[in-house]
């Protein structure tokens, strides 16, 4: 654990800075936290001496440090700046707790807990070094562990030349929580590899090349108002449509009925009054096939519902978000191959896991950049219950200089 204390300090340092996105700042970066953070490690980029050090309107913050070892592959690390808006503080207040076994108390003023019967996890970590939440917030390991990870192997490849390592690349960017915004802004012109990694999962071992194909769909529908007393024949009610149309998707193809490779519809929100109702819903698949017959099938339903509602004015928008990075897999497949090897040679049992979600890999995929992804070493993402063993961090560091150690090989 030669790098704990320095991984540790670094990740406090990091979440000290509140960087929730926000998804409705129509924006990149949606929040000036991200960009604050940004600075911060741009400074620290340039105090280690890194090369091509840019920050851009979008707080993108991308550096080079070129390779030793002629012929070894150029790889490029991607980490995001933001934490996700969920109804928590912004703020993170981390405390560091030697865990001995049972229940921990995260907030003892506010009589915040983490029950080992709801969070069985925690047993794995008996006798471990762990931060934690003060339990009114999220913890930010999701992805500041991944930050600090990837700036420890920074600082440690400029101060032991005698790695060898290829062209490094790492980009520090935005707003992945709410759209992948900032990977799908990134200049890959400039940022140039042969194959990169995100780090934006959870426990020792966990291995993602597998990610859902990812749409929204936006139904804004029209009525027509009328005062109930003369309403016959007359009113449409936009809240009936767009109830006609949730209707017309399986009550069993939602997140709460579905996990492996199952695909779902998930209407999360709705915005209503006497004239007009708009609709949002996500759609999700890992199959590209299975994904594109559900877009087919959504401009089904509103055709349909026209022809039943014909005085009611319904648009709809559907939006391509990101895509399955396994879909953008050609005949190379060393990237992820190394992933195994580098777990194998450290002892840590892989464990690949088809994510029900999407990572910045997953834009950067299919825009010609394979990049897989493995542990934080963090636990229960987006919730007050995260938590980041120490152990853990190390690993996943440990996974980070096995491969560039692998890949200079
Ligand atoms: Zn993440």
């Amino acid at each position: 654990m030669k790098f704990a204390k320095e991984l540790t300090e670094r990740f406090l340092r990091y979440v000290a800075i509140p960087s929730e996105s926000n998804g409705r700042a129509g924006v990149v970066p949606s929040s000036e936290g991200q960009r604050e953070l940004a600075r911060l490690l741009e400074g620290e980029l340039r105090e280690m001496g890194l090369e091509e050090i840019e920050l851009d309107e979008h707080a993108i913050l991308t550096a080079r440090l070129p390779g030793n070892k002629p012929g070894a592959p150029a790889i490029g690390w991607v980490a995001h700046l933001d934490t996700v808006p969920v109804s928590l503080s912004p703020e993170v207040h981390p405390q560091i707790l030697h865990y001995e076994g049972g229940d921990v108390c995260l907030n003892a003023e506010k009589d915040i807990w983490l029950r080992l019967a709801e969070h069985p996890e925690l047993a794995e970590y008996v006798g471990q070094d762990i931060v934690f939440t003060d339990g009114t917030s999220v913890l930010g390991s999701d992805d500041k562990a991944a930050i600090a990870n990837v700036m420890t192997m920074l600082s440690a490849l400029v101060a032991d030349k005698s790695i060898p390592h290829g062209d490094i690349r790492v980009a520090f960017v935005p707003d992945e929580e709410i759209g992948l915004c900032g990977a799908k802004l990134m200049d890959l012109e400039k940022w140039k590899v042969d194959f990169a990694y995100t780090i934006d999962c959870c426990s020792v071992g966990e291995i993602v090349y597998e990610t859902f194909n990812a749409g929204s769909v936006l139904f804004e529908i029209e009525g027509v108002t009328a005062h109930p007393m003369s309403a016959k024949g007359v009113l449409v009610n936009p809240l009936l449509v767009g109830a006609d149309i949730m209707a017309c998707f399986d009550r069993k193809q939602t997140p709460e009925h579905t996990d492996g490779h199952d695909g779902y519809w998930w209407f999360w929100g709705c915005e209503a009054n006497d004239s007009r109702c708009t609709l949002r819903m996500n759609i999700r698949d890992h199959s590209k096939e299975n994904y594109e017959a559900r877009k087919k099938y959504v401009l089904d339903v509103v055709d349909m519902i026209r022809v039943r509602h014909p005085r009611a004015k319904i648009d709809v928008t559907l939006t391509d978000v990101y895509g399955n990075i396994i879909d953008a897999l050609g005949e190379d497949r060393g990237p992820i191959d190394m992933l195994y090897q580098a777990c194998d040679e450290l002892g840590i049992t892989p464990k690949t896991i088809a994510m029900r979600g999407g990572t910045d890999g997953s834009v950067l995929s299919v825009r010609g950049v394979l990049t897989p992804n493995y542990f934080t070493g963090g636990l229960n993402f987006h919730s007050n219950a995260e938590f980041l063993p120490i152990p853990s961090l190390c690993k996943s560091h440990a996974m980070t200089m096995k491969l560039i150690e692998l890949a200079a090989r």
